[in-house]
């Protein structure tokens, strides 16, 4: 969060928001055109992570504006305890058919963490219809250095240390976690890709064995890990052991993709490169784009069947569920990133912005590592580039160096990650433009975040 020193001129009164950090100045944003961000005092900022992972059309999009629009105009809202709106069934539909007869049926929320909220307890419900005897399953095994959402529920399932810390009394016990496949810091020296496979297999069999195989309803995971590690992609053979493990056992295996679904790998599901196809999937963030707040939760067939012949309902709902305005958006989004052949501009440019930060930064001597896939990629650093340790936590080095990209010489914004959980993560930024990005912005990207990290560096040094 922007502090103090951002050279813009704030002209809002931010004194009555209850905002993430009450300590902080926040740069009032005034509008946005394509990838650019304006400020109130009409200063430019490049918009270089979509905001948090979300943007993936860009901003100002008049399409989606208008079928939002029509939407509140036709219908604002649809009480789902009587009635539907072709808003949310044809974007279900779209949704079920995007993963070629794989997902059953589709829930539509708000939030990722409503998302995973219901994920945990339709997970749940699915046990308890399957038989009498599965009635046991009431715990879930995720990972360390993983974040699956801010509600009591989500964040119980994730295991970000300092999100969870003074929440802790309240979250639910019944939850834990093994280690994540991150190559960067968990992969031994001259361990291959398959042992690093086979080791953390091995870890989930062992949890499961410690725990009870009996009592796990699911293992909860990110494919490409974001907030919690930066654009972390798992080895090759990983889920498929992973899921060999959870199907060993009967339990399911749930997939996070609210931050690097909906495209942003490359794919429209970042599972499809995984070899894996998940019991439950979550959505979010790329799926309306921001345009409206809209996630999602997709259930396989082998779910839904069982849900359908036995009580044939889900014990969950909100009153905003399925909101008419979000599925309209998320709808329009969705067509314009068919339409426009956007999954093939963030393969094609993702492998520009990769080459591009690899070879502008990799030698950096605080660069530790440049991980990702499709438009989403991460930078992690390191203070000594020889034993790969992190900065101390307490600098907030990912913070630091994103707040100085927010300043006029720079202009750009990405997202800040990291501080250190279990010793052993480094501070990060993301950086994840729309889908639409053009090779000359990606160009700008690179010199821009090369000069932003030389500068910020130097000045410590
Ligand atoms: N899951 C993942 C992987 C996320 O990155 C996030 C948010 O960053 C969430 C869940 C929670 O989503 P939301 O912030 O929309 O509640």
């Amino acid at each position: 969060m922007p502090k103090k020193s951002v050279d813009s001129k704030g002209s809002a009164d931010t004194s009555a928001v209850l905002h993430r950090d009450l300590s902080c100045d926040f740069l009032p944003l005034a509008e946005g055109k394509g990838n650019d961000l304006m400020l109130e005092d009409g200063r430019r900022i490049f918009d270089g992570s979509g905001g948090a992972a979300v943007g993936c059309i860009g901003w100002g999009n008049e399409r989606v504006a208008r079928a939002v629009s029509k939407q509140i105009m036709a219908i604002p809202y649809c009480s789902t305890i009587f009635y539907t709106t072709k808003a949310q069934e044809e974007l279900c539909r779209f949704l079920v058919d995007s993963t070629h007869g794989n997902m059953g049926r589709a829930y539509i929320v708000n939030s990722g963490s409503e998302a995973m909220e219901a994920a945990v307890k339709l997970a749940r419900q699915y046990f308890l219809e399957l038989s009498p005897s599965q009635n046991r399953r009431t715990r879930f095994i995720s990972r360390r250095q993983s974040y699956h959402g801010i509600t009591l529920g989500a964040l119980a399932v994730g295991g970000h240390e300092f999100r969870r810390a003074k929440f802790e009394p309240l979250l639910m016990k019944n939850v834990s976690r093994v280690s994540p496949c991150n190559s960067f810091r968990g992969k031994k020296a001259g361990e291959t890709d398959k042992e690093y496979v086979a080791r953390l297999a091995k870890e989930l069999d062992d949890e499961f064995q410690a725990v009870g195989p009996e009592t796990v309803c699911a293992f909860v995971a990110e494919p490409v890990v974001g907030a919690a590690l930066g654009c972390v992609p798992a080895v090759p053979g990983y889920f498929k052991a992973v899921q060999a493990v959870c199907r060993k056992y009967g339990a399911l295996l749930i997939l996070d993709e609210v931050m690097c679904g909906m495209g942003r790998t490359g794919t429209l599901h970042a599972w499809e490169q995984e070899g894996v196809v998940p019991d439950i999937q979550t959505i979010g963030k790329a799926l309306g784009g921001g345009y409206q707040p809209v996630a999602g939760v997709l259930a396989s067939r082998r779910v839904i069947d069982v849900l359908e012949k036995g009580s044939s309902a889900f014990v969950h709902g909100h009153t905003y569920q399925g909101h008419p305005a979000g599925c309209a958006a998320a709808l329009e989004v969705q067509r314009i990133i068919k339409e426009e052949k956007l999954l093939a501009n963030v393969q094609a440019m993702g492998a520009l912005l990769s080459k591009g930060l690899r070879e502008r930064l990799a030698a950096h001597p605080n660069v530790g590592d440049i991980r990702g896939r499709g438009l989403f990629w991460g930078i992690e650093f390191v203070a000594d580039k020889k034993t790969l340790s992190p900065f101390p936590v307490g600098d907030h080095v990912g913070l630091a160096i994103c707040e100085l990209g927010l300043t006029q010489k720079y202009g750009i914004n990405v997202y800040p990650g990291g501080g250190s959980v279990d010793g052993i993560q480094g501070d990060h930024i993301i950086i994840s433009p729309a889908f639409n990005v053009r090779s000359d912005e990606v160009e700008w990207i690179v010199d821009t975040v090369g000069r932003l990290v030389d500068d910020f560096f130097a000045k410590q040094a």
